[in-house]
Order: C-alpha cells, then sequence, then structure tokens
C-alpha cells in the first residue's frame, strides 16, 4: 500500500473503530491509522453503566472488535498515544510520542468529557465519574463495598448507577439540581415516570437541590452538605453531571467550532479534509433543519458509516434520528427522535403507564417530534416513521392501543 493516501482517525472509541471498519468495507486499499489515548481496544460505553457494572456483561462483550480484527485489517491501530496537534496547512497530525504522521483525510472521534465538580472536597478520594472502562470498574468496587452511596446528578449516568447500586444493596440517595430527574430530554410528565421508578425501588431521590461541599475525613469522601446544610453520609460520591465534548484540538486547528466540532450533513468539518462523528460532532441534521450535537451510542454507530464514505468522496448525508436507550430495573425503554428543552405543546400516553408498558410522545403543532417505548418492544420503527412522515396525527387515534401505529404515519400534512 506504499504511496496509498493515509486516513487518519483521531479517537480510537466507537465512533473511530466503525469509521476504520466503514472505509476497509468500502475497498479502500489505502493506510488507516487508528490512534488512541487509552490503551484499550475500541470498546462500546453503554455496558459501563449497566451490564459491565452490574456484572452480567463480561470485559470481552464490550469491545467492537476483537484486537486481532484491527491487524487483519490493516488498520494500524496505536493505542496508549494522543493526537497533540493538527496541522491543516501541511496536512499532518502530531502525537505524544513526538512523531507526526501526514493524512490525505482526517476524522476527529475525540468524544467528550465528563464535568467535573467545582466544589469544596471534590478532589477527595471515593468520587467517582464514569466515562471509562477503568472508571467502571472502580464504581463497580466501590458498590460492592459500600452501603451508602450518594450520587449527584439524575441524568443517565446517575439513574442507571443507581439502579446498579440498588441492586449491589447499597442505601442510595440522588441529589439533582432540577425538579425532575432527565427532566432537560423528558420534559415533566415521562420524567415523572422515572422518579417514582427509583423512589419504588428504594431510592432517596432528592430534587431541586444544591451540593455545598463534599465532605471529608483523612482525604476520603464520607458524604455530601447540602446549601441548606443537611447532610448525607456516604461511602461513595458518584458524580454523572453531563459531559463537554473534546474540541481542543479542533479549535487550536482553526476549525469551526460551536457545541462540538461543527460539520455539515456529510459530517465535514470547516476544513474539507477534516471530518468529525460522535459525541463531538455538532452535525446539521437534514430532517430537523438544524445543528445538533448527540450524546448517544447510536449516533457514535452511524454516523461513522456516513464520514468515512463521505471520505471517500460519496454524496451521502446523516439523517438518522437521534435515538437512545435505557434499562433500569426491570424497566427498558427506547427513543427517537428529538425535541428540544420546553419544545413540545402536547404529551400523548398510549398504554399502561402505572404498569410501565408504555409509549410516549412528544408532539408540537399535532405532529409527533418523538416517541419513547417503555416495555414494548419491536414499535420503534414504527415510532420512526410517524417522526419521519411529519403530518398531523389524531392524538385520540395516537393514544388508543386498538388503532394500529402503522396506520397513522403518513397522515396528512
Ligand atoms: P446527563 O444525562 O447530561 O445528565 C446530567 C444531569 O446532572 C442533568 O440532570 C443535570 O441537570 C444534572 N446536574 C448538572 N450539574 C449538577 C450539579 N452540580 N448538581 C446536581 N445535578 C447536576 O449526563 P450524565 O448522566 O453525566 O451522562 C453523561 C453522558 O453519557 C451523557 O451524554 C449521556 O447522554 C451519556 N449516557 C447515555 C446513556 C444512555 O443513553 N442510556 C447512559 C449513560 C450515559 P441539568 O440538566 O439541569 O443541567
Amino acid at each position: 500500500m506504499a504511496g496509498d493516501p493515509t486516513y487518519l482517525i483521531a479517537g480510537a472509541s466507537l465512533a473511530g473503530a466503525k469509521t476504520a471498519q466503514t472505509l476497509r468495507e468500502e475497498d479502500f486499499q489505502g493506510r488507516i491509522v487508528l490512534i488512541g489515548q487509552e490503551s484499550e481496544p475500541p470498546y462500546e460505553r453503554p455496558p459501563l453503566s449497566k451490564g459491565y457494572l452490574l456484572g452480567t456483561t463480561s470485559r470481552g462483550e464490550i469491545y467492537v472488535h476483537p484486537q486481532p480484527w484491527y491487524g487483519e485489517h490493516q488498520i494500524d491501530l496505536r493505542l496508549g498515544t494522543a493526537v497533540t496537534g493538527i496541522d491543516p496547512a501541511r496536512h499532518e497530525v502530531s502525537l505524544s510520542d513526538g512523531s507526526r504522521i501526514g493524512y490525505a483525510k482526517l476524522l476527529l472521534a475525540t468524544g467528550s468529557s465528563p464535568r467535573r465538580l467545582q466544589l469544596p472536597g471534590a478532589d477527595l478520594d471515593g468520587v467517582l465519574y464514569l466515562r471509562r472502562v477503568d472508571d467502571s470498574d472502580r464504581l463497580k468496587a466501590a458498590l460492592q463495598s459500600a452501603s451508602r452511596v450518594a450520587i449527584i446528578g439524575a441524568g443517565w449516568i446517575g439513574l442507571e448507577t443507581a439502579a446498579a447500586a440498588r441492586a449491589a444493596g447499597a442505601e442510595v440517595t440522588v441529589l439533582e439540581r432540577a425538579p425532575l430527574p432527565l427532566l432537560r430530554v423528558l420534559g415533566r410528565e415521562a420524567a415523572e415516570v422515572f422518579a417514582d421508578l427509583h423512589r419504588e425501588h428504594g431510592v432517596d431521590l432528592a430534587c431541586g437541590v444544591q451540593v455545598a461541599e463534599i465532605l471529608g475525613r483523612g482525604g476520603q469522601a464520607v458524604g455530601v452538605r447540602l446549601a441548606d446544610g443537611s447532610r448525607i453520609d456516604a461511602d461513595a460520591v458518584i458524580a454523572g453531571i453531563g459531559i463537554t465534548p473534546n474540541v481542543e484540538l479542533a479549535l487550536a486547528a482553526g476549525l469551526e467550532v460551536d457545541n462540538g466540532v461543527r460539520v455539515d450533513e456529510h459530517l465535514r468539518t470547516s476544513d474539507a479534509d477534516i471530518y468529525a462523528a460522535g459525541d463531538v460532532a455538532n452535525a446539521f441534521h437534514p430532517l430537523l433543519g438544524r445543528h445538533i450535537r448527540v450524546e448517544h451510542w447510536a449516533n457514535a454507530l452511524y454516523q461513522p458509516q456516513v464520514a468515512a464514505r463521505a471520505m471517500l468522496g460519496q454524496d451521502v448525508a446523516y439523517d438518522r434520528l437521534p435515538y437512545f436507550f435505557t434499562d433500569q430495573y426491570d424497566l427498558g425503554m427506547e427513543y427517537s427522535g428529538y425535541v428540544e428543552p420546553g419544545g413540545y405543546d402536547e404529551v400523548i400516553f398510549r398504554g399502561d403507564v402505572e404498569a410501565r408498558q408504555f409509549i410516549t410522545f412528544w408532539l408540537r403543532g399535532g405532529r409527533v417530534l418523538a416517541g419513547m417505548n417503555v416495555n414494548i418492544w419491536d414499535v420503534n420503527d414504527a415510532i420512526q416513521n410517524l417522526v419521519r412522515a411529519g403530518g398531523r396525527v389524531d392524538a385520540g387515534a395516537l393514544g388508543d392501543v386498538k388503532t394500529p401505529l402503522g396506520s397513522l404515519a403518513g397522515a396528512a400534512p
């Protein structure tokens, strides 16, 4: 392959590995270099707060590919190496080992980093975050020995970790500053379902609270003090307070950055030879008609199929609807679509909310923006069809389990 172009991927993540895979599937004969800061080969993150944390998914199951796959596909996988700079004019990156590599095309799959607590005591031992597999290992060990756990943030990590901590037998307090868990994503009506779920499973869920300090003894976290002076004792404190996209390389290289690396529908940045995918990419979505940065697994799984083809010069656009799922206790759900906070004017529940077997639809002007199926399966395609069709739907029929979802899709615009 000497003399063939080099396609370089910064970030040996799910998005990075899938880009390399698609390039080979598309018969790209050039050199592929996949560079990752961690020493682990690319792995999937959903199990880190679910099965892997619970101990039901093994280490071997989290990897995107078995390690030999990279060599078998002539992918130069360089682990434990960071990309430290990009020189777009010279088409070159610099690496933490002091070397430089030229590229014809570059993909940024640099992901995101957990937001850190900015509080007295935040640096104490026993204050844990969850992003990488070694974080999940630390968390699992802490859950096995802790009898009381305080979780700051009732987002996806906070709630999935709360379920794992309850399964491990710990007493759990979840501290959220918003009035309800997941409020920004789900809105009040559906967020209440998750609040009830956790309270019914014995979680002390405190919303609308302000954490003032992590309390310590001998350098170890022993609890949390709230702004109202109350104190929660805990053997471990877990923070899941959101993430920030890793845009430093893009910024330093002069690429357009705005809530992530700004890319068009082909996932191309403001530099024609540099692309971005996954958590870090704020991509124009043709169906939604706006830029959107999606911090979920499905995005890291599917955007690479478009990014890789676009890097090869194909005219492809990424227009999949945002999709995510969760498993908490005996509740499993899938969500498709996109609603900005406060962006809906009607919520319809279809099914039995008390029994937690239902679908929620968010609508605006009679059109379905998003849907979430809870403990009901094989309906997500129909939900996506409804969102994609974009027509007005009859709210009564939508909420009536006797009306097949398929009969509603494509209703008159
Ligand atoms: P997240 O889902 O964005 O939730 C963070 C939560 O913490 C929000 O409710 C936020 O409230 C709250 N918060 C922020 N600062 C706080 C503070 N100082 N005190 C108390 N609460 C605070 O983020 P995450 O749970 O940390 O997850 C990290 C990333 O992993 C996200 O991108 C998430 O989508 C992804 N993830 C996804 C899944 C899934 O799809 N099932 C599972 C795990 C992780 P405000 O909204 O008011 O800021």
